[in-house]
């Protein structure tokens, strides 16, 4: 099935101020935002560049997607939705939104295995950085990606695929360091239902007895915990696949209770940008994300930072945190930990690991953040953390080098890639020695 877009005509490349990210904590150095409306143009002006970087839909935090020169978008081009029912897969553009794909895919026999919280987020953009939902089955949304098409420094458009390519695990969650994607093979599973349903109350002492058995309760899991509280962790959302629904299921067991639920009316604590809860049954796209793709994502005025640490350590961790949660948790809005997959993706945060996500959205006070993160990162050290790329970390370079075994691979097929370092910028060289 191929989606027929209608193909605007193509127009001249267009510039605008380059702005800020989506939460407004960086303001971007770049000269400039080009937005071609052609595969042509793009590369035109790639290999008219001494220095451009691709941006996505600007939902990092941090300065990843910058650069000195300038900044270019794939959103202008044609949009491509081409599925492949003997595959499994479906090719998109890297501008799509996962909201916009999964519409697409929705009423298709075929769905994405995971989704991050957010719908809204490019798929070029989220795989450049390891972006992830929970489940400890699944892996983050890059482990999904089959194929990749990129304009590369010379301004070549290439494809790579993970069947042919032997370096295909240094390609796509690259940060942007190799070229600008314009596509995306994607690999799909069969569609399913889901149900969310939210427990409260889970006291702080099953949480760390049993934060494994919780994650594996259902197909994907998400603990939002109250670090200013002593006593209780907080709610722990759980999405169900309808046809492995599990009916014994029963949070007392935790000492939690069920979130409220009247047949009609709200769920308790539902908001009405989140997804729909309280044990509807729904397409998998509709469940997954926990924003929904036509309301604002979480907050706006916030901060997020994200580490992922081995999981079998996830409940020391959590205690190493907890003991000195006094310090952070004044600046914290929402806290949620997630499960990722182990994968073998070279820079992912889940490289080898089974690992637990430990997020934090905080206040926008960039002053106060910065303090403490190295509170939170001093806490996590002996768990070897690795943070997400996207957000707000205060790790030096070699304490986050040293816990990728294959950096060395990366770089040499950077510098092969990009010679001249058209797509380098400080992000890089600052955390991973690319110069
Ligand atoms: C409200 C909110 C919720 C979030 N929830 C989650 C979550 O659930 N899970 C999670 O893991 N993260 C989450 N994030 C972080 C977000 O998913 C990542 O930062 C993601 O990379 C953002 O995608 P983007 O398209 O906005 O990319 P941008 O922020 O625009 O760019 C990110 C990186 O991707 C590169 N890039 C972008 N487009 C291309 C391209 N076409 N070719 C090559 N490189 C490209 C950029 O150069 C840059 O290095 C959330 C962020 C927000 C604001």
């Amino acid at each position: 099935m191929r989606f027929e877009a209608s193909t605007p005509p193509a127009r001249p490349v267009q510039r605008e101020a380059a702005g800020s990210t989506w939460s407004g904590c960086h303001s971007f150095a770049a000269e400039e935002l080009l937005v071609p409306s052609t595969v042509e143009q793009l590369q035109e002006t790639v290999a008219a560049s001494s220095r451009i970087r691709a941006l996505g839909t600007r939902h990092s935090f941090n300065d990843i997607a910058d650069t000195d020169g300038s900044l270019v978008s794939v959103l202008g081009l044609p949009e491509r939705f081409e599925l492949d029912d003997d595959a499994g897969t479906v090719t998109v553009s890297g501008g799509t939104s996962y909201g916009r794909l999964a519409a697409q895919l929705g009423p298709t026999r075929w769905a994405l295995a995971n989704m991050g919280s957010l719908p809204h987020i490019s798929v070029a953009g989220a795989v450049s950085t390891g972006t992830h939902g929970s489940g400890v089955a699944h892996r983050n949304l890059s482990a999904a990606v089959r194929g990749i098409e990129t304009v590369e420094a010379d301004g070549a458009l290439r494809r790579r695929t993970r069947e042919e390519d032997p370096d295909f695990a240094g390609r796509v969650l690259a940060l942007g360091a190799l070229g600008i994607t314009t596509a995306l093979t994607l690999d799909l599973v069969p569609s399913f239902e889901v149900r969310q349903d939210v427990w409260f109350d889970l006291p702080w002492a099953s949480l760390l007895e049993g934060v494994e058995d919780i994650m594996t309760a259902a197909y994907s899991v998400s603990i939002m915990p109250d670090w200013s509280s002593t006593e209780v962790a907080g709610k722990v959302w759980l999405k169900s696949r309808t046809d492995h629904w599990d009916g014994t299921l029963d949070p007392a067991r935790y000492g939690a209770r069920w979130a409220l639920s009247v047949p009609g009316e709200i769920a308790e604590g539902h908001f009405p940008h989140q997804t729909v809860q309280g044990g509807v049954p729904g397409p998998w796209w509709q469940r997954l994300p926990h924003f929904r793709p036509d309301a604002n994502p979480s907050r706006g005025d916030e901060i997020q930072t994200e580490y992922f640490v081995d999981r079998r350590h996830g409940a020391e961790a959590l205690a190493a945190l907890r003991a000195c949660a006094e310090r952070f948790a004044h600046l914290v809005l929402v806290s949620e930990l997630r499960t990722v997959a182990a994968d073998d993706l070279w820079l992912s945060p889940s490289h080898g690991r089974d690992s637990l996500g430990i997020h934090f959205t905080w206040a926008n006070d960039p002053e106060s953040v910065l303090e403490v993160l190295p509170v939170v990162e001093a806490a996590l050290a002996p768990f070897s953390p690795r943070p997400h790329w996207g957000k707000w970390f205060s790790l030096e370079g070699p304490e986050i080098q040293a816990h990728y075994p294959r950096l060395a691979d990366f770089r040499r097929l950077a510098e092969a890639a990009d010679p001249g370092g058209t797509f380098r910028n400080r992000f890089l060289e600052r955390t991973l020695g690319l110069a």
